[in-house]
């Protein structure tokens, strides 16, 4: 085993105990907005990185719900997402206008990729009332005119990784978010 795993952390943004605490007021919050809803609730998580967000998300919720995963990618130079989206893996469900459909990702960071998701899901799928619960939300970098409905935490403009986020696929596991030394990418 390599003990050096954690090493790349400049520092922790959200302990454990912290991500824990948030997802439970986000969860409060979320039960309320949907308590009088006749529609059925489906999660629409965002793989990879949503995974473990969504995991702790759906046990604290005291809702009935449903849960889909989608993969998509992004083409376009350097690591900042574009708008050309490629559905990696797409929805079971055609038809989501039964559905309160809520977005279920780890950060929102340009915004490119839900803006996208968006749109994608009204036009082929029929949704139409859509929301988005993050883990994180990178306000200052944000190119298009999208909102988080539900955050757990505002962060400054660094690259983290760790509770789902990624860095070559490696860190995901880590139980809480951490900034990534900048020697380890620069
Ligand atoms: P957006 O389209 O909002 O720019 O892209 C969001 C996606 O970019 C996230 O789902 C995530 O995969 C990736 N991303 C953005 N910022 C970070 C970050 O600081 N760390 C990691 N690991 N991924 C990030
Ligand atoms: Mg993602």
């Amino acid at each position: 085993m390599n003990l050096d795993y954690e090493n790349v952390v400049e520092r922790v943004l959200c302990s454990g105990e912290e991500i824990s605490e948030r997802v439970k007021s986000v969860a409060r919050d979320i039960e309320k907005y949907y308590a009088d809803s006749d529609k059925k609730l489906l999660l629409l998580g965002i793989l990879k990185g949503s995974v473990v967000f969504m995991a702790d998300l759906m046990k604290e919720l005291k809702l009935p719900l449903e849960v889909d995963f989608m993969k998509l990618s992004s083409y376009g130079k350097g690591a900042v997402s574009t708008g050309n989206i490629v559905i990696k893996a797409g929805l079971e469900k055609k038809d989501l206008s039964g559905y309160n459909v809520l977005i279920v990702e780890d950060i929102l960071d340009t915004g490119n990729t839900l803006y996208w998701l968006v749109d994608y899901l009204k036009r082929e799928h029929g949704a139409q009332d859509i929301k988005i619960c993050t883990l994180l939300d990178k306000p200052d970098r944000r190119e298009k005119p999208i909102f988080v409905d539900f955050g757990c935490f505002s962060i400054p403009d660094e690259f983290v990784i760790g509770y789902g986020l990624d860095y070559n696929e490696l860190y995901r596991d880590l139980p809480y978010v951490g900034v990534l030394k900048r020697e380890v990418y620069e």
